[in-house]
């Protein structure tokens, strides 16, 4: 073996670099550091001739063979011709100014022989100038880096990385298959042994209360019983152990786990004692949370771990805590639906039971009422036709308006059991032919009391019958309710038009009014149950919000529809459509 090549006085004593040579505080570690430095460094005088005082290991392997001893000779002897005026140019620049030259991929001809110029070649130069006590620039010190060695480096990054891609597809594809955890944490490390490779791995979790950090099960390559053994080591936030190291300032440690006693409760004892012999072990953080160690044990490689298991390592701990984060994610989303779903499902339960109640109370109430009702229309008949003794001059004016009244409730009686029974579905249709003037004109004939003087009701239907096949009550419960609402709707009276036609193979009822219309925006909520729109002119305006909803339905029962065209302030048409009679 050689002798470590001297260094000359002139570095040891005064240069730009004394302040790390000083923080090294030993002149012979600073030789040993750039003698093992894989760069190439060479140290010459700073005079015209350039002359080599000092050159590591690296350089002078670099030198071209014929050309040795290197030490003595000028510099840019070692070089080609078309090389060496720049060569001495840069030497110039640092000696002159007394400044660092940095010169990135410069070009120089790489000599396979005395005198004969190689092939073109490039590398990155680094002068730095070193001054006398004098301040006089007596040296330069130059590190020199072949660029094509960095190609080098970034090809043997890429293998790496492809490894570790075509690795990752494996986990990515195992991890998705499993539930539980210990068969991630399985699956997750054997993958590590395969991209490492090593004969075990494991994913050390850190537990912030006992200040210890313990394998998961599942790792690779330990029985159950070495893990029981390396739970629990010791990991204390301000310590200064391997394992805080690791878990709290990032340090990747790559190295023999040795046979020195050390302490026997650290990290590197804890593996010793069951028989691991090296590793690579760094933190296991996803993004700020700092979880605990990965490490790969025992390499399977003669030549232990290399500095690309490092990097296979490092990315696939990233990569592994994304799916670690990913599955966490899943979990919490899974658990959200749940909620959310628990919570659905409980809303739905309860607006089932009241929709229930609300049918129900329908069907009582209308009920209820109809008794009651009978008794009041009995009475209202016998005065009518005199057998309920003569009434008095007052009461026989009134009398067409209080039947006109005890229609209106009849009406709203019938709308209750209607919607009660549709929500039953136990609503069946009469169907039978028939002649929609006719259903028009009771219609209105039955309202006409309750148009008052402000309101003109004018009915239109044509000369022909316009013929439906329908449940004849069923459509003049529509009919009513749609000129009953623009009666209604038209507090300050108005025409009320009621025309009925036959069009496109289609009959319809349509109902225009000049009342107070209804907002593009509440038009779908005309129809719903119960739907009710609550403006200033509504006010004072009675009704339950069941007429459309039973009015549409019903329409719709027999293949037609009920639609609205209006404009606020202007007033509405309702039309009702139904499919001609064949
Ligand atoms: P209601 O018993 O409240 O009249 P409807 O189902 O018949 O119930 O009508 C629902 C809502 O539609 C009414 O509350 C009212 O706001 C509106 N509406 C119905 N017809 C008209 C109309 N011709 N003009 C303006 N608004 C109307």
């Amino acid at each position: 073996m050689q002798a470590a090549p001297q260094v000359p006085d002139p570095l040891r004593i005064s240069s730009a670099l004394s302040p790390a040579l000083f923080a090294l505080g030993d002149p012979d570690r600073f030789v040993e550091l750039l003698n093992s430095n894989p760069a190439g460094v060479v140290l010459v005088d700073a005079g015209p001739e350039l002359t080599i005082v000092y050159c590591n290991d690296a350089f002078r392997r670099w030198a071209p063979p014929g050309r040795r001893p290197v030490v003595g000779r000028p510099l840019p002897e070692l070089f080609a011709w078309s090389d060496r005026a720049a060569i001495r140019a840069s030497y110039r620049e640092a000696v002159r100014t007394g400044q660092p030259v940095h010169w990135r991929s410069a070009s120089y001809h790489a000599r396979s022989g005395a005198g004969s110029a190689g092939r073109l070649a490039h590398w990155n130069v680094s002068h730095y100038p070193l001054s006398g006590p004098a301040g006089r620039v007596t040296h330069v010190l130059t590190f020199t880096v072949d660029v094509p060695d960095e190609a080098a480096v970034r090809a043997r990054m890429r293998k790496a990385q492809q490894r570790v891609l075509d690795g990752l597809g494996d986990v990515a594809r195992h991890l998705s298959d499993h539930g539980d955890l210990t068969a991630f944490f399985g699956e997750l490390s054997r993958a590590l042994t395969d991209l490492v490779p090593a004969a075990r791995a494991a994913f050390w979790l850190h537990d912030p209360a006992a200040e210890t950090i313990s394998p998961q099960a599942g790792a690779a390559g330990f029985t159950a019983e070495q893990l029981d053994r390396l739970c629990g080591v010791p990991c204390p936030s301000g310590g200064q152990g391997v394992a805080e190291r690791i878990v709290f300032h990032d340090l990747v440690v790559r190295d023999h786990v040795g046979v020195g006693a050390g302490d026997a409760t650290s990290y590197r004892a804890a593996l010793r004692a069951v028989g691991v012999t090296d590793t690579i072990s760094m933190p296991w953080r996803v993004g700020d949370r700092r979880l605990g160690v990965v490490g790969v044990y025992d390499s399977t490689r003669p030549a232990g771990f290399s500095e690309e298991d490092a990097w296979v390592l490092q990315a696939a701990v990233t990569a592994a805590a994304l799916v670690w984060e990913h599955r966490q994610a899943d979990a919490a989303v899974a658990e959200l639906r749940e909620r959310e779903a628990a919570t659905l499902r409980q809303r739905i339960e309860q607006s089932t039971k009241l929709e229930q109640l609300k049918t129900d109370f329908l069907k009582l109430a209308s009920h209820e009422l109809r008794g009651p009702l009978a008794v009041v229309r009995g009475y209202i008949s016998m005065m009518e036709d005199g057998t309920l003794a003569p009434v008095g001059e007052h009461v026989g004016p009134v009398l067409p308006l209080l039947r006109a009244k005890l229609d209106e409730m009849d009406r709203l009686i019938n709308e209750m059991l209607e919607t009660a029974r549709l929500d039953d579905s136990a609503l069946q249709l009469q169907l039978a032919r028939l002649d929609l003037r006719e259903v028009v004109h009771e219609a209105v004939r039955s309202l006409e009391p309750l148009a008052g003087a402000r309101h003109r009701l004018v009915t239109e239907t044509p000369g022909a019958p316009v013929e439906v096949r329908g449940d004849h009550s069923r459509l003049s419960m529509i009919v009513t309710n749609l000129v009953h609402n623009a009666l209604k709707y038209s507090p300050a009276g108005g025409e009320v038009r009621v025309s009925c036609r036959s069009a496109d193979g289609g009959a319809e009822v349509a109902v225009t009014d000049e009342g107070i219309g209804i907002a593009a925006a509440d038009r779908d909520r005309l129809f719903t149950r119960f739907g009710r729109i609550a403006t200033p002119d509504t006010v004072g305006i009675a009704g339950t919000g069941l007429g459309l909803y039973l009015s549409r339905n019903l329409a719709r029962r027999h293949g037609g529809d009920v639609d609205v065209e209006s404009e606020p302030g202007r007033g509405s048409t309702f039309t009702l459509s139904l499919p001609l009679a064949r």
